[in-house]
């Protein structure tokens, strides 16, 4: 038997996993049967050796040294919002501000309409509703389609909380 420390890449946890072998593992991780026991992912990797660090140590959250790009993890989700951990300069700051409540303003005079974006453009563009301020929510297709049949939708610049879900 042989030990192998692994981490998920999803979330970094760490944790050990037995083999017969080294090609035991390899079979086994190609066929999804290592999976995290935190989470359940099946994207898991060998992680980094540390013999150094005692084993007790492993209690904190650890990440993976660098991103690793599979093809399992190359699969087009939903885009995530942009995220820094870096100090932003003060003016920066309120200019994010201005703009997040610059949205909330204009997104005063529009009708929330969730996951029938696209339809409800649509109506409007060809004729079939009344013409007014929307805004819900859109796959990147659909907002792809709606450009290339000529209507006109943008991004938010910041996330929107449902009505309803505020709670
Ligand atoms: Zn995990």
């Amino acid at each position: 038997m042989i030990v192998f420390d692994l981490s998920c890449s999803a979330h970094g946890h760490r944790f050990e996993g037995w083999f017969g072998s080294s090609e035991d593992f390899a079979n086994q991780q190609a066929r999804g049967l290592v999976t995290c026991p935190q989470c359940g992912s099946a994207d898991v990797l060998k992680a980094p050796m540390a013999p150094a660090v005692p084993r007790k140590g492993n209690q904190q959250p650890s990440r993976p040294t660098e991103p690793i790009a599979g093809p399992e993890t190359s699969v087009p989700a939903v885009p995530s919002q942009m995220v820094t951990n870096a100090p932003m300069p003060p003016e920066a700051v309120k200019m994010m501000q201005a703009l997040a409540k610059m949205q909330t303003e204009a997104l005063k005079s529009s009708r929330w309409v969730g996951g029938k974006f696209a339809e409800e453009s649509r109506a409007m563009h060809y004729g079939e509703s009344e013409a007014e301020p929307i805004h819900g929510e859109a796959t990147l297709d659909e907002a792809r389609a709606l450009l290339e049949e000529g209507v006109e939708v943008a991004p938010l610049p910041f996330p929107v909380v449902p009505p309803g879900k505020a709670n």
